[in-house]
This record gives C-alpha cells, structure tokens and sequence, in this order.
C-alpha cells in the first residue's frame, strides 16, 4: 500500500496527512495548534473525528511538532511512501506549478524567505525533514501563490518605479493551494460558474478573494504579503502606505514594531480589542465587536464589487474558510445589497446550509452562491499525486 504524505507547517500550527497513493482516501489527519506555546495536537483516522491526543512530554517549539507528526504519519503511512507533499507559501513569480524538489530548487526557495518571513523558513524545515525521514521518497513542494500565476500585468504590479517589479516587490496573491481546491470542486458542483466568472472568499483566520474566470485567477485581494486586501483575524488588511511614514516619523516605530503592529495587533482583534476570532464577536454585545464585523462585512463587500468589475460580470460567489463556511450572518450581509448584480444570498437556504457544500443563492437566480468546505490538505495530496506520477 503506497502513501502520499503531506505537511503544512505554518508560523503556529502544524498540519500533515496521510493519503493513499491517488489522494482519493484519507487515512489520517492531524494538526498541532499553540506551537511555541501551549501546544495541543488533535488527529482524526480514516475521515472519522477530530480527537485530542496527548503530545510527547515537554514538546514545545516547531522541531518537536514535527518530530511527533512525522512519527505519527511514518506509523500511518507503514512501509511505503510514494511521495510528501508540501505546502510551500511563496513560489515567487516563476512556479506556477507544484515541483520535485532538489537542492537546486530549494536554494531558490530560500531566496523568498525575506517576502514570507512567517512561512516559509517552517516550510523549508518541514522539507528537510522529511527528507530525514524519507529520503527515498520525492519531496514535492505546492504553492500558495501558483494559482495566481495567470493574473495580467495591471494586477501585478504596483506604481513604484520598474526597479521594484524587477526584483521581486510585486502583487504574487496567496491561499492558492485554497483556491485550487475549490475550483476543482465547481468543476462539479457549478460547471457554468467555473467556466464562467466566479469570486471565491476565502475567509479564515487569514483572509482573501480571488476573482476567477474560465477556471483560473485573475486577480486576488492579498498582495505582496499576507497582509494587504481583506482584514483578518490579526492583520490589518489594505492600509495607506502614509500611515507606516507616520508610524515611523511620529512614533518612532522600529520595523520590528510595525511587524507585530499589523500582523498580530490588528484586523478584528485590534478593531474590536476583544478577540480575533469571529465567534466570540458575533456572540458579544459590545459595540467594539459589532463595529470590528461591521468594517470586515464593508471591506468583504468593497472587495467583491472590485472584482465584478476586473470580470465583467458574475455568475456565482463561493464563500470558504471557517468564517466563509460557518458564519451564516456573515455571508448573509455580504451578499446583501447586491441586487443590481443579481446576486443575493436566500436567507432560508444560508440558514438550512451545512455540510460539504451548499447552494445559498434563491433558486433560479443569474448569480449562484456557494458555501463549500476547502480542503488544502487534499488539494496538496493531489497535487503531489499527479507531480509525482505513477513511477517515483
Ligand atoms: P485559518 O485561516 O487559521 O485556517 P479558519 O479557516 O479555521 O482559520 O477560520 C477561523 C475563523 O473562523 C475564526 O475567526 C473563527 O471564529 C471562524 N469561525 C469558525 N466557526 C465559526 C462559526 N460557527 N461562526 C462564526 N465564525 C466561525
């Protein structure tokens, strides 16, 4: 029995699976959360429930997450591994598609560590050692910013002399690995919309949309980092560049501190002062909460109008990620006061929606909307799959 692994291991958390060899079957699942904290690992075997389990004494930092969850897929995976999958955040501007790795390849990928400075130094750990572990076995890395690889110039770039683009300061768009998931599942669900013009928002901890035509990207809300576009549970989203100077020019803000600033102090939990998480929001009634879901539904709605315009029209909206999947208020007012698009979310059908995947659109409306459940685990399994092929 041959196993496709995979491992997406990010700045706090840890996630890894074991597949079958065609990434049609799962048979183990797993994360570890609070790395370098107070970290807690949770597995589910054969697509059953998510169980706490309890982690090596004294594990603590990113080596020892790893170490347990290679153990616990090497154990899953037995005898055979076809090939581990990665996640890998950054692939610059040339990988538009997953990739064998070798040494050669891993250097480049090291040269991306200044733009993702949070992932991609624990995506390269995650490389090596797996290698450790399997070294016979193909290790194949999966990028977040290789479905945006389609996006035209306009996107792209941004108005700062030639220089910058030249060298890398430009717009690469990530949750990728999100996006493709998803795509591939409208190929089933809404073949018109996949064929068609499609937003997909992705509304998680980290937050983006993707505005999608004939099935690829052309253009996304997140940008250069993980910061731009949407606000996040933590991250600022879209801010004037005039307000860094004045962070840096009146306060004397080290870069350091503007770092923490907009990665870890702002979005819902800065708005809000209370939490970054969109269920303790929506359960308070201090009016800081409301007033931090009320930026996130404006800037979700801004976003979306945006990119009706770069795709000259819509035919269905798809709502992911823990908030886009489970805050049925949050799609609702989204997807509200846009009649002159056709597109409306019917409160009946958003309500009764769980599951998989749902349609939440009114029945015979121009514009379907979705709430499907994204998955990169498998997206990465199926992308190692096919990289791979059947003779690694
Ligand atoms: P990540 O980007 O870290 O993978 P998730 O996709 O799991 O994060 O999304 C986490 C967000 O989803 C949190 O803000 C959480 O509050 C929100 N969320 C999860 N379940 C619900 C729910 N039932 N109602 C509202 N928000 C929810």
């Amino acid at each position: 029995l041959m196993s496709i692994l995979t491992l997406n291991a990010g700045s706090s958390s840890l996630k890894f699976s074991v597949f079958d060899r065609t990434a049609s079957e799962e048979r183990l699942r797993g994360h570890v959360d609070g790395v370098g904290a107070d970290m807690r690992l949770f597995l589910s075997r054969a697509g059953g429930a998510l169980q706490e389990t309890a982690l090596p004494e004294g594990a603590r930092d990113h080596a020892d997450a790893l170490a347990a969850a290679l153990e616990l897929i090497a154990e899953a995976a037995g005898e055979r591994v076809h090939a581990v999958g990665h996640r890998v955040v950054h692939g610059g501007a040339d990988f538009a598609e997953p990739v064998i790795l070798d040494t050669g390849i891993e250097a480049r990928l090291r040269d991306f560590i200044p733009l993702a400075p949070l992932h991609q130094p624990h995506n390269l750990a995650g490389v090596a050692a797996a290698r450790r572990a399997f070294p016979e076995a193909p290790q194949i890395a999966c990028f977040d910013t290789a479905f945006h690889r389609t996006h035209p110039w306009v996107n792209d770039t941004f108005a700062l002399p030639r220089k910058y683009f030249e060298r890398g300061v430009r717009r690469y768009g990530f949750h990728g690995l999100s996006y493709a998931y998803l795509a591939e599942r409208l190929t089933e669900l809404d073949p018109e919309a996949h064929a068609g013009r499609t937003v997909i928002a992705h509304l998680g901890n980290g937050a983006s949309m993707c505005a999608m035509k004939a099935g690829l990207s052309v253009g996304a809300s997140m940008g250069f980092s993980a910061l731009d576009g949407l606000p996040m549970g933590t991250r600022c989203g879209q801010l004037d560049p005039g307000v860094l100077l004045h962070l840096m020019d009146h306060d004397g803000m080290a870069s350091s501190e503007i770092t923490t600033l907009l990665y870890k102090q702002s979005g819902l939990l800065g708005l809000s002062g209370l939490s970054s998480d969109m269920r303790t929001l929506e359960a308070s009634d201090d009016p800081r909460a409301a007033e931090a879901i009320d930026y996130f539904v404006f800037r979700c709605r801004r976003e979306l109008a945006a990119m009706t315009a770069i795709l000259e029209g819509l035919d269905a909206v798809v709502f992911a990620g823990g908030i886009g999947e489970n805050s049925r208020n949050i799609r609702q007012r989204i997807g509200s006061g846009f009649d002159y698009l056709g597109f409306s979310v019917d409160e009946a059908a958003n309500a009764a929606a769980k599951g998989e995947a749902a349609r939440i659109s009114p029945n015979g409306a121009p514009v379907r909307a979705w709430m499907i459940r994204t998955d990169e685990e498998s997206m990465i399994a199926r992308d190692t799959a096919r990289t791979a092929g059947p003779f690694a």
